[in-house]
């Protein structure tokens, strides 16, 4: 078995591998050459934390197994390490024999900014120059940075629930040589693209406050309950998703489904664009929205990936298992 520990991943990994191996995923999903597994997530009644499974097998890739973890909310004062916990487990499709377990955090932050970034190379105009950002967070960071590289923008503007962190937008755009303003969720309507990810329980964005022609990426929700924008929102865009089951259950669409706004029919798979089998934009004036509510199979395939990097550069550490 290979070990790849977290420490190793930052120098391994790379947004543009992260965003070819989720692609790939993507497409795969919608040619039925992968699937997910269904997810399980239990309170386990220890530290308050939530632990649970993400699993998946893709044919095309060849890649089987497991992330596992969660999220322990004492280990930062406790502990001095992060919330979120996770590691990646693969596994030999032809055997089922162990393969590979890999540090699974930083991992997760690729391949989530790595999603909303392939739904913009395939949705947004060619001709986007403004990205608007709603959340500041950790991930947030990530999202933009990983956005930045799809189109030539000239502008960051951002809006966060907890102004006090919209510094960590300005950081990122000073990085890219870009502009960042503050604004209010109205200023928003100047964005040619839109991430929110939050860990909203409300609406924030309201269906008027996005332009004609603006592609959004709705990346928060991923849970009952969670909600970022209008549902509203989603009656007037078409809808995109890595996978339409999560889509209506546990995204953004939960909510325009429940209030009757818009069946499962409305909600179309991302991979079917990446295929060619679904023609994606229509119109300049056309608002597309990515539903991302995070799989099992971006999971395996990044660390699918990370593992071939490592085994390149001879960094894994074997063990005889
Ligand atoms: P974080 O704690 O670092 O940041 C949370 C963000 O949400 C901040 O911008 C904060 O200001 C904002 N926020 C908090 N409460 C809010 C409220 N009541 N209304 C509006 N905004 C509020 O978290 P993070 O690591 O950046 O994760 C953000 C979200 O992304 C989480 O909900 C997480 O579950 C989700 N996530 C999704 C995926 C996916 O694949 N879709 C993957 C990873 C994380």
């Amino acid at each position: 078995m290979l070990i790849v520990p977290e420490r190793e991943i930052a120098d391994l990994m790379t947004r543009g591998a992260a965003f070819d191996a989720v692609e790939g995923v993507f497409a795969a999903m919608a040619s039925q050459d992968a699937y997910n597994f269904p997810v399980i997530r239990e309170a386990i009644g220890h530290e308050d934390a939530l632990y649970g499974f993400k699993g998946g097998f893709d044919k095309a890739g060849m890649a089987l197994g497991l992330k596992a973890g969660g999220y322990w909310p004492n280990n930062l004062e406790k502990h001095g390490i992060i919330n979120h916990q996770s590691t990646v487990f693969l596994f030999d499709p032809d055997t089922g024999r162990v393969r590979a377990m890999v540090g699974g955090n930083l991992l997760t932050a690729l391949r989530t900014a790595a999603a909303s970034s392939v739904s913009i190379k395939h949705l947004a105009r060619e001709d986007a120059r403004v990205i608007g950002m709603i959340g500041a967070g950790h991930q947030a960071t990530f999202q933009l940075r990983a956005a930045l590289e799809q189109r030539t923008f000239d502008k960051v503007i951002g809006w966060n629930f907890h102004p006090e962190m919209l510094p960590n937008l300005q950081k990122v755009a000073d990085e890219a040589g870009l502009p960042f303003e503050a604004v209010e969720l109205d200023g928003l309507r100047a964005a040619d693209v839109l991430i929110s990810i939050t860990s909203s329980f409300d609406a924030i964005l309201k269906a008027d406050q996005v332009s004609p022609g603006t592609h959004i990426a709705c990346m928060g929700t991923d849970t009952k309950g969670k909600q970022e924008v209008d549902p509203a929102l989603l009656a007037r865009a078409t809808v995109f998703t890595d996978e339409v089951a999560q889509s209506v259950s546990i995204g953004e669409a939960q909510h325009a489904i429940a209030a009757g706004l818009i069946t499962e029919a409305d909600v179309h798979q991302l991979g079917a664009v990446i295929n060619g089998t679904h023609t994606g934009r229509g119109s300049e004036d056309e608002i597309t929205l990515f539903d991302g509510t995070g799989v099992g199979l971006q999971d395996l395939a990044v660390a699918a990936s990370v593992v071939e990097l490592a085994v390149q550069k001879g960094i894994t550490i074997e063990v005889d298992f």
